[in-house]
């Protein structure tokens, strides 16, 4: 057994456990980070899958995301953009496939008279957001009782634009059906990125990746901290009171003054905590719980979709694969695709045997690219729903009217202990910019504590 004592616990290095260790130690305090898995980066994994290399996670860079940004500079990891070189594809209700370029898909014009209007209004009710704050916007109380799909039903007749907007923030984002979630939380997800209109841009929201893959943050930091981050270590039990914290794991029991639970916040009560955590914590985090995705790859010899003219970027709201890019990697000759198959449509594919499932999500492709997209050199499905450590895909988000109800205490301190993960953040909110905002805001705090 590893006994340490330090001034900082933090549990999980994932990136907003790694930052905060790293602005704790440039502040001189010593700290200590356990991390349950044999590998640092948590949501971030770059895979060798039969000779591809894959970003299994996170990838993706936006411009608005300086926190992010600020420490790829720092760490020296150069970025590239996305392919998005010609025409985009629509497939609709009836499965017909569109062309198209901009942001608006094709539509009657009625639709996208009305796509444009919930834009509008989106965009102003997100100018009166403080992402920090969505429990103090001025109609806090009745959008957070009301479901996305509900509050767009009051907004318009409009079906397909409906459902064209909703696909933006429910499939794409918090990867919940749009009956699972409220307007408050909606317009959330659209003020971490700035605006509704900067969410539903892919050649904003998807803008950059990192080269060598954006783990290589994670992995850079932990190289830093050296023998200061323990890999394996899952933690069972936090013993906690005014002189501080006795954290065990399965093979360590560090002491320190503070800790940081530094994951995502439906894991917390996986953790036996001595005192129990107030009445009011027990209640939040059963309020609060993960979206679920599933990231497709797809490897060809070549990007065949570029010689027929086509950006890569395809879009279908009634498709298995909601959503899909041209995810090449920098400087390599094949071709690789990204899919996403979101909520309802990732519920029925676990359904099926592997090759029946396989053979859905193709069909999907096949869709926007052609009989091609059938046979790929390379096929990995990413299934954050089965990996212990995180539980589904990208982040958590809360039930109908828990923002409101609990939202402001979600980052608050219980004693010695302080929270940072991207699933807490305002500017960034499921996003690496995030959990680096988080990691940087609860070092901040502590190290002023500790004096
Ligand atoms: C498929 C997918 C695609 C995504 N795409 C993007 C994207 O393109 N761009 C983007 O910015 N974001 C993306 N995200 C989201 C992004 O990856 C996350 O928001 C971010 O990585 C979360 O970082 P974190 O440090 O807050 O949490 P995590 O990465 O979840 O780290 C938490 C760590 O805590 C550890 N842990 C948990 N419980 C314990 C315990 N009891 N003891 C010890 N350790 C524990 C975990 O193993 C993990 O390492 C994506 C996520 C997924 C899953």
């Amino acid at each position: 057994m590893i006994e340490r004592s330090s001034d900082v616990v933090i549990v999980g290095a994932g990136v907003a456990g790694l930052t905060a260790a790293t602005r704790l130690r440039r502040e001189g305090k010593t700290v200590t980070v356990l991390e349950a898995r044999e590998r640092v980066g948590g949501r971030l994994e770059n895979r060798d899958v039969e000779g591809a290399f894959l970003e299994i996670g996170g990838q993706w860079v936006s411009p608005d995301q300086t926190a992010l940004l600020e420490t790829l500079d720092e760490l020296g990891i150069p970025t590239y953009e996305r392919y998005r070189e010609g025409e985009s594809v629509f497939v609709d209700r009836a499965r017909e496939r569109h062309l198209y370029t901009g942001d608006l898909f094709p539509a009657p014009k009625e639709t996208q008279d009305a796509i444009e209007a919930l834009t509008v209004q989106l965009d102003e009710l997100v100018a009166q957001m403080d992402p920090d704050r969505p429990w103090e916007h001025p109609q806090a109380e009745e959008l957070d009782r009301i479901s996305f799909e509900g509050w767009l039903a009051e907004q318009t007749d409009d079906k397909a634009a409906r459902e064209a907007v909703a696909l933006f923030i429910a499939g794409a984002m918090l990867t919940k059906p749009p009956h699972a979630f409220s307007a408050l939380q909606a317009l959330l997800m659209a003020a971490s990125a700035g605006s509704f209109s900067n969410l539903v841009d892919p050649d904003f929201i998807l803008d950059r990746r990192a080269v060598g893959g954006l783990q290589g943050v994670p992995l850079r930091l932990a190289e830093a901290l050296g023998e200061d981050v323990l890999l394996g270590q899952p933690v069972r039990t936090i013993h906690w009171g005014d002189e501080g914290v006795v954290v065990e794991s399965d093979g360590a029991v560090v002491r320190a003054k503070k800790a940081i639970l530094a994951m995502a916040p439906v894991l917390y009560p996986r953790i036996t905590f001595d005192p129990p955590m107030p009445r009011l914590q027990h209640q939040m985090h059963q309020h609060i719980s993960m979206g679920f995705v599933i990231k497709v790859h797809a490897v060809y010899e070549t990007p065949f979709w570029r010689e027929a003219g086509l950006s890569g970027t395809a879009f279908g709201p009634y498709e298995v694969c909601h959503e899909a890019y041209d995810n090449s990697n920098h400087e390599d000759s094949r071709g690789t695709l990204v899919g996403f198959v979101s909520d309802r449509f990732a519920d029925e594919m676990f359904r099926l045997s592997p090759e029946d499932r396989k053979a859905r999500i193709l069909d999907s492709m096949a869709q926007y690219y052609g009989d091609e997209a059938r046979n790929p050199v390379v096929y990995y499905e990413s299934d954050w729903g089965t990996e212990e450590w995180t539980r589904g895909a990208y982040a958590a988000s809360f039930d109908l009217g828990g923002l409101v109800r609990y939202g402001a205490e979600l980052r608050k301190a219980v004693g010695p202990m302080h929270f940072a993960c991207s699933d807490l953040a305002g500017l960034g909110y499921q996003h690496v910019d995030g959990a680096i905002r988080m990691g940087r805001l609860v070092a901040g705090q502590i190290a002023e504590q500790l004096g």
